[in-house]
């Protein structure tokens, strides 16, 4: 289901140009605007769910199974050391954007982000 007020929808969707780095029928991988290290990256599903509780176990599978292949390429291109993979779910927990997203942080030897 499609949320018309949130800006992950419209993203995901494409009706918001963004630097897209993958797609599929069912995500979309960007790169963040407020990057906390060079390229990291967003996935979003292409549906609408606040949080990983509202999210069914198959979309979060297939997530998380696509975080697993996109930090491997992204290590090859970039060249990085090491790598953060992130997902927070509600406010106390850091959530800004409440639409289902895994943060991929590639690291780099004293890179200072703190993360
Ligand atoms: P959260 O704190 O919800 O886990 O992360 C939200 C992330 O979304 C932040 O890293 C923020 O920089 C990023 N973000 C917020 N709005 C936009 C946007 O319009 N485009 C992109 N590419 N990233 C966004
Ligand atoms: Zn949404």
């Amino acid at each position: 289901m499609k949320d018309d007020t949130c800006i992950f929808c419209k993203l995901a969707a494409g009706e918001i140009p963004s630097a897209t780095i993958y797609e599929d029928q069912e995500f979309r991988v960007l790169l963040d605007l407020n990057p906390a290290t060079r390229g990291h990256a967003l996935i979003l599903p292409k549906e609408h769910f606040m949080n990983i509780f509202e999210m069914p176990e198959e979309w979060a599978a297939k997530a998380f199974a696509l975080a697993k292949r996109m930090s491997g390429k992204m290590k090859e291109v970039l060249g990085c050391d090491g790598f953060n993979i992130v997902q927070n779910n509600g406010a106390a927990a850091g959530q800004t954007v409440f639409h289902f997203h895994i943060h991929l942080i590639p690291r780099y030897e004293h890179d200072g982000a703190g993360i």
